[in-house]
């Protein structure tokens, strides 16, 4: 640096993907922000909370987790971030806005790939990279080798986004003020597990989280990914990341991240009462009142399920307690532009008798007897909601996740006044939460099915945690690397 206040670009490509989704991301399904978009992603950074640098924003793509991107999509993308890089490289430093856990067909470890193209655009081995992820991304040795300041979430659900984003800003502007290129160690901790096991609002992910926030002397940032457990590639696993200019403190530290990590393997649970579908509807209906949810976790579009599974609807319709019950149900929602094609013909009122579900190739489908009750058209897409008795069943001709009362009231339904509500999600989003009188969690079928020791992997490597045993008083195998490699 030459007395010039030091320069940084935000750039990234994220989504998370599940190996086992039939859906395909396009192009289409990413937004791109830019300018001012990028920079509200970052509180501190347009506030002028983060001083020393000038933060330049660059092109940052987002897509609804789902199956892997296609290959000209990722290509399309890269050719945007690397063309934005070039205009104003050499950089001091880049800051990497990803989620982590992207699968691109015919690619193996795709952030990598990201970082170290990113790396070569901006000006090779002098630039400072830092990255904010998601504590569901993966860390290979490959990514950390190219990006010396990475850091994630310490919520889930994740209610520290922006403070996560601002803190690996504040990283970066620390590296870039003070000169110091810190080392940081890496351990890749053996262990995949599902996203409802992880919630930090129970233990033992709480206390694990809660450590990371006061570190040791000599340790700048301590960070811990919980991974991607529907990723059937080699690095699919938990992993955590140390950085400080102390190397022996980084490496302890690391050390002990990854082994409180592997030690609690076995008390990670479900964060709530947790069954079969026909358990759940006992659940429900021995509530006293509503509205009471049911999470569909199996295809769970925010978590990677493509939303074209409708095996929880033929279930739901066969059962009489749920269609002519004391009250409302809602099962929201299944993708299908067919079925939501042809609503709109019959129109309101009409009858509506269709096979639905597997628009991308699920082999579940459902039929679906009833009347058209509403039809809704917002910025999220089309939508027809189909009503057999008490049951409304909720198609959609694009993938959308129901996390607000919000979402619900744009299609016409009324939390207050529903019994019972079927959600293809997960664990509850906060607002959902605070509205239900009840709520369980039912282990279905789906792209992200949570029973993920019964899913076929053939890629991810060895030992992994459930798959495999792991040495009883395991040992962290902590690397630390120094400058970018
Ligand atoms: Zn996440």
């Amino acid at each position: 640096m030459t007395g010039q206040r030091p320069r940084a670009i935000i750039v990234g490509i994220g989504t998370e993907c599940s190996s086992f989704a039939p859906h395909r991301t396009t192009l289409a399904d990413f937004g791109i922000r830019t300018g001012d978009r990028v920079l509200e992603r970052f509180p501190a950074v347009p506030s002028g909370h983060v001083r020393e640098v000038d933060f330049v924003p660059g092109p940052v793509a987002r897509a609804l987790p789902g199956g892997p991107v296609l290959r000209a999509a990722y290509d399309a993308l890269l050719q945007q971030v690397l063309d934005a890089v070039r205009a104003g490289a050499p950089w001091d430093g880049v800051l990497l806005d990803i989620h982590g856990a992207m699968l691109v067909e015919g690619m193996s470890d795709v952030e990598a790939d990201l970082a170290r193209r990113v790396r070569e655009a901006a000006g090779g081995a002098e630039v400072v990279m830092a990255a904010a992820m998601d504590l569901h991304g993966q860390v290979s040795r490959e990514f950390v080798r190219c990006v010396e300041l990475p850091t994630c979430y310490r919520t889930a659900p994740h209610v520290d986004e922006p403070e996560t984003r601002d803190r690996a800003a504040r990283l970066l502007a620390r590296a870039l003020t003070s000169g110091v290129r810190p080392a940081r160690a890496w351990c890749r901790i053996p262990v995949a597990l599902p996203g409802e096991k992880t919630s930090t609002r129970v233990e033992p992910a709480a206390s694990l989280y809660r450590s990371l926030a006061d570190p040791p002397e000599g340790v700048w940032e301590s960070a811990l990914w919980v991974g991607y457990a529907w990723a059937d590639e080699a690095r699919t696993s938990a992993a955590a990341v140390v950085v400080g200019e102390d190397a022996c403190a980084i490496q302890r530290e690391c050390g002990r991240v990854a082994e409180q990590f592997v030690a609690s393997r076995d008390d990670f649970a479900f964060c709530g009462p947790t069954g079969s579908l026909p358990w759940a509807l006992d659940a429900a209906e021995a509530a006293p009142d509503g509205p009471f949810f049911i999470s569909d976790t199996g295809d769970n579009p925010t978590a990677g399920g493509s939303g074209d599974v409708a095996t929880t609807l033929d279930a739901l319709v066969a059962d009489q307690r749920v269609t002519e019950g004391a009250g409302d149900a809602v099962w929201s929602a299944l993708v299908d532009p067919g079925g939501v094609q042809a609503a709109r013909q019959i129109g309101v009122g009409g009858a509506f008798d269709e096979e639905v579900g597997g628009c991308f190739g699920w082999p579940a489908r459902a039929r679906l007897t009833g009347v058209v009750d509403r039809l809704a058209d917002d910025c999220s897409g089309e939508v027809a909601v189909i009503r057999l008795g008490r049951l409304q069943v909720v198609l959609t001709s694009r993938r959308r996740p129901f996390h607000t009362v919000g979402d619900y009231a744009r299609v016409g339904v009324d939390l207050a006044r529903t019994r019972l509500v079927i959600n293809k999600i997960g664990y509850l989003e906060p607002e959902l939460e605070e509205v239900s009188r009840g709520w369980v969690m039912a282990l279905t079928e789906g792209p992200v099915d949570q029973r993920i020791g019964d899913l076929r992997f053939e890629h991810v490597g060895h030992p992994l945690h459930p798959f495999d045993p792991l040495d009883h008083g395991w040992r962290a195998d902590v690397e630390v690397f120094d400058a970018a490699q």
